[in-house]
């Protein structure tokens, strides 16, 4: 087979992977130059940034204060309060802990303050590798792209993710898993970018039902971070198809929650491609177990171990919205393996509404 011509650039990432890697966060602080860190968690998860203060504490840093406001969608709102704190108490650099939503407010306070951000993610999110910054204003989602939005470290330490249970583990790492089947067909592929994303698959797929299995076991949290980094880092580098401006509809314009929406949406958005990338379909058919040669099967067969959501009606999507969802999303083409033929995306909707399955 003749190589294709292919482009990649590599994103200037520092990663530190490993259980107990937190105790890192000090020597990383100081790595970094700054000496006054703001603390960043969403409200409730304050044991989180107490465990991360006696650490910074213990190495003789001051910490210049705690935010325990992060929202989904990173509302301005609460990002203008967090970065005039950030100035009142004279932080020099940001540490976020927690799912994709303390991320988007670590990633929009650096990227308006310029000080460094780091990272500690607690969902399989992906969005610490990512330069992207999706913000919410007056109801409104925007997103822009810029190298700057990267937090300049990350830390997966899978001991931080043993409290997520294993209902938020299974859609987070169905979310995980749709960035990295999306890059699979990504116009701008490469075969750097699909070794990553069928790495990455593979570790979840056999990581999430190990975790609902046994929610106490470190393995496979371990290896469903270390699959959730992966995903993240293609996510970063690769153009996304209809997956994912269907789900950014739905959840922009219907208020749908995120990882949810991803994991009732995928295997239809698999299936609508499927007959345009059987490639993609056959290697994908070795990283989910029991596919017996066929992705999709494999694919719904996960889904049913994790016992996850399957229709956007119980999401809170009302009938009603599929023909609103369809002039959306069907509004302005997009690259896609297969072209957007409005009936059929209507129909995908339907279908994921409804909940049936992909076929
Ligand atoms: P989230 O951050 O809202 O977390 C989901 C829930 O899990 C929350 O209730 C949170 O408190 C809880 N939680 C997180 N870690 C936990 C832990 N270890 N133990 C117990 N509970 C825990 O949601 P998410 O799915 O992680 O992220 C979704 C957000 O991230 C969305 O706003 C989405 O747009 C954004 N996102 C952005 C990108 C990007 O590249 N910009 C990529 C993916 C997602």
């Amino acid at each position: 087979n003749k190589m294709k011509e292919f482009e990649y650039n590599v994103l200037p990432s520092r990663v530190i992977f490993g259980s107990g890697s937190v105790k890192k966060l000090p020597a990383e602080i100081e790595r970094l130059n700054v000496s006054r860190p703001l603390l960043l968690a969403t409200p409730g998860k304050s044991n989180f940034s107490n465990q991360l203060s006696d650490i910074i504490q213990a190495a003789a840093i001051t910490i210049a204060g705690t935010f325990p406001h992060a929202k989904a969608h990173t509302p301005t709102s609460v990002t203008e309060e967090a970065t005039a704190f950030l100035a009142s108490v004279a932080a020099d650099c940001v540490v976020s802990i927690g799912g994709g939503s303390v991320v988007g407010l670590g990633k929009a306070v650096s990227i308006r303050t310029g000080v460094p951000h780091i990272s500690i993610p607690t969902t399989y999110s992906g969005s610490e590798m990512t330069p992207i910054l999706g913000e919410t204003q007056n109801g409104k989602k925007t997103t822009r792209s810029d190298p700057r939005i990267l937090p300049a470290v990350v830390i997966y330490d899978a001991d931080f993710t043993m409290t997520l249970p294993p209902a938020i583990c299974s859609t987070s790492g169905i979310n995980a898993i749709a960035h990295a089947v999306e890059a699979l067909y990504a116009t701008n592929a490469n075969p750097i970018t699909s070794t990553l994303a069928l790495e990455g698959i593979k570790a979840l797929a056999a990581a999430l039902p190990q975790i609902v299995r046994s929610p106490e076991s470190k393995a496979p949290r371990e290896e469903a971070l270390y699959g959730a980094w992966l995903c993240g880092a293609v996510l970063g580098s690769s153009s996304m198809g209809l997956h994912h401006k269907l789900c950014h509809v739905l959840g922009g314009s219907f208020a749908l929650p995120h990882a949810e929406t991803h994991t009732v949406v995928l295997p239809h958005a698999l299936s609508y491609n499927a007959p345009a990338i059987p490639e993609q379909m056959a290697k994908l058919a070795t990283v989910f177990p029991g596919s017996n040669g066929d992705a999709l099967r494999g694919l719904e067969l996960l889904l049913q171990e994790l016992g996850v959501p399957r229709a956007l009606k119980d999401l809170g999507m009302e009938e009603g919205d599929i023909e609103k969802a369809t002039e959306i999303a069907a509004g302005n083409q997009y690259p896609n393996p297969r072209p957007l033929e409005k009936q059929w995306i209507r129909e995908l909707i339907r279908r994921a509404w409804a909940g049936e399955t992909a076929k």
